[in-house]
């Protein structure tokens, strides 16, 4: 689903500020177009400088409150009392979500999707034995429950972004927030009977509400900080470079939805053996702690495999002990 304009100052840009976010991935597709109107593109795959503070809990109050982490200044506009901690800002690092995650983690985040291009971008990941996670849009999910279900027994995490995607989300009622989280989630349960633990706003539309309805679904909220705009269709070569800035601990954001995504899908073909070569190890950002091979041996067929790079091997990870039975679907584990 394209993510819509909503012109004005860059929404990202004034989350930032408003959240104290030092992400920069200025922009997607889940953003961009803001920018985009404004002409002034955001820099491709910026980082932040300085590692911003990890989402942990304040101090605790003198006065017992009901509440953790419930903003001062922010009415909760009605919202149920949240089922988990609210998050000062969304977790754009992998191991703000995965605290054990080993050192050479990233998260590869496939948004917007179930679609058409959802089997090809399967394919890719299921070649390189690749964990990803897909950030599900539930009229999507209806549209496509087989595909909802294909991306789910692959073993790929599964991430609520919302029902409609509507956008700016965070300007959006409270009593809405909540229902596209809400009818989201069950969306994703009843085609995949997999319940997501993530919530990633549409456009990376954040703020201090949507944060609060994010845990008041028992969510926790996922960003990013690495934005090659592959939305946008900039070409496959400059989505590979941006890809290839990735480093350890960082959450990259792709799309398997909202238009033609054959540059993704080349661009990952690309990509997913230099990372493998690099010693980066994607991994499932929805489940609290690894505790198993998140990433399978790439599939052993009789034939010979298009090879996107004649010259990459299919050389070991070092933290990735493939256990899973190499299936032709080249399932992941989990
Ligand atoms: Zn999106």
């Amino acid at each position: 689903m394209r993510d819509q304009a909503s012109g004005g100052v860059s929404r990202r840009g004034l989350l930032h500020i408003l959240l104290g976010v030092g992400a920069a991935g200025a922009g997607s597709a889940c953003g961009v177009a803001a920018d985009r109107l404004l002409g002034h593109p955001a820099p491709l795959a910026a980082r932040p400088v300085a590692t911003p503070p990890l989402p942990t809990p304040p101090e605790p109050t003198r006065t017992a409150t009901p509440t953790p982490r419930a903003e001062p200044t922010v009415a909760s506009e009605g919202l149920p009392p949240p089922r988990v901690r609210v998050w000062s800002s969304p977790a754009y690092r992998v191991r703000q979500l995965v605290p054990n995650a080993p050192a050479n983690a990233i998260g590869l985040t496939i948004d917007d999707g179930p679609s058409s291009w959802t089997p090809e971008v399967l394919a890719v990941l299921a070649r390189n034995a690749t964990a990803a996670n897909f950030c599900m849009v539930g009229v999507h999910v209806d549209a496509y429950p087989a595909l909802a279900r294909a991306v789910a027994t692959a073993g790929h995490g599964l991430v609520n972004h919302s029902q409609d995607h509507r956008q700016p989300f965070n300007l959006l009622p409270a009593h809405t927030m909540l229902a596209e989280i809400r009818v989201a989630q069950r969306a994703i349960r009843t085609a995949t009977g997999r319940t997501p633990r993530l919530f990633r706003a549409p456009g990376g539309d954040w703020s201090p509400l949507v944060l609060r309805a994010t845990a008041a679904v028992g969510l926790l909220p996922l960003d990013w900080d690495v934005d090659p705009r592959d939305w946008a269709r900039p070409g496959t070569s400059q989505i590979i470079r941006a890809l290839l800035r990735v480093r350890p601990g960082d959450i990259v954001l792709c799309h398997d939805g909202g238009g033609d995504r054959s540059e993704t899908v080349r661009a990952l073909a690309t990509v997913l053996p230099i990372w493998r070569e690099r010693g980066l190890l994607p991994i499932h950002l929805d489940r609290p702690a690894v505790t198993r091979a998140v990433v399978t041996r790439p599939t052993t067929s009789p034939s010979p495999r298009r090879s996107v790079r004649p010259t990459a091997s299919p050389s070991a990870s070092p933290s990735a002990s493939p256990t899973a039975s190499p299936t032709p679907s080249g399932s992941a584990a989990g």
